[in-house]
């Protein structure tokens, strides 16, 4: 059976960043909040922590609460899709009757509606990647019948989507690494690493300042006390810095020396 992503490069018309279309979303519309339910949303780790912030809550809570952890089949990697509630409805936890209750958090795939990213890419052919309408026809949005025109670049940029993009380029490298490129898998171990460093922003820093972990790499104390206050600065260092270490044994990171290199792999610090 043909997949959805079949169907896309097949049937959607690939749209430029000057392309236009008309939609609206306001709550005047009939289907105000409808969308809301019964769907799958993927969060980067970026969309983590804003929501989690956005709810004063600790990640490791909000990854309890909100979220149902997945394997990605292509990558094989963890990833985390927000959880419907329990009902009949399975209602997104943030819609109210007024709309989102975290709008201003809300994660990059509610921010991108009504347009979806889509790629062309296989295997040995980097192909193109592209922006579509997800307009469904049997789909309850009304918005579609609004009058005000947008081209893809005013949607992006009204609904802050490259300021979420530009806060996930170093995920979206680390996801892009060769040694995943080359089919491997990370081993248990490693998947929790990954998850943890990603998506557990709070855990991650539990584990940095609970540890030995900053006597056995150099990490300057301006940037030491960076990461005990700054989630994203963390989060940062932790895919672009801690992550490629540890996975993929890139010098991103300075172990003070042999000894205490053996140190950090009893600690489990750096993974074989
Ligand atoms: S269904 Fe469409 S128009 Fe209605 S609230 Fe959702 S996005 Fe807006
Ligand atoms: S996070 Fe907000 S915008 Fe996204 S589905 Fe939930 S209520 Fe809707």
């Amino acid at each position: 059976m043909e997949s959805f992503r079949e169907k896309i490069l097949r049937e959607y018309p690939r749209l430029s960043l000057e392309s236009k279309f008309k939609f609206g979303c306001h709550p005047k519309i009939p289907c105000f909040g409808k969308c809301c339910a019964n769907v799958n949303i993927f969060l980067t780790p970026y969309d983590v922590l804003r929501m989690k912030n956005a709810l004063g809550i600790t990640s490791t809570d909000f990854l309890e609460k909100y979220t149902i952890p997945l394997m990605l089949e292509e990558h094989q990697l963890p990833v985390v899709a927000l959880k419907m509630q329990e009902g009949e409805e399975k209602k997104c936890p943030f819609v109210s009757d007024v709309g989102c209750t975290i709008y201003d958090d809300r994660p990059w795939s509610c921010r991108m509606y009504p347009l979806g990213l889509a790629t062309s890419k296989i295997p040995g052919d980097e192909g193109e990647e592209f922006c579509f309408v997800v307009e469904e026809v049997d789909s309850i949005c009304q918005g579609f019948k609004e009058d005000t025109e947008w081209t893809v670049e005013e949607w992006l940029k009204n609904q802050e989507v490259h300021t979420f993009n530009r806060k996930s380029e170093s995920y979206m490298q680390l996801t892009l690494h060769p040694y995943l490129k080359e089919n491997k898998q990370f081993d248990e171990r490693k998947t929790q690493v990954f998850f943890k460093t990603c998506y557990d922003i709070d855990g991650f820093r539990k584990s940095l300042f609970e540890s030995s972990f900053f006597d056995r790499f150099e990490v300057k104390d301006e940037v030491k006390e960076e990461l005990r206050v700054n989630d994203e600065a963390l989060l940062e260092f932790g895919v672009s810095k801690w992550l490629r270490f540890a996975l993929f044994r890139e010098d991103t990171m300075i172990v003070k020396d042999d000894e205490l290199e053996r140190g950090a792999q009893a600690l489990g610090w750096i993974v074989e």
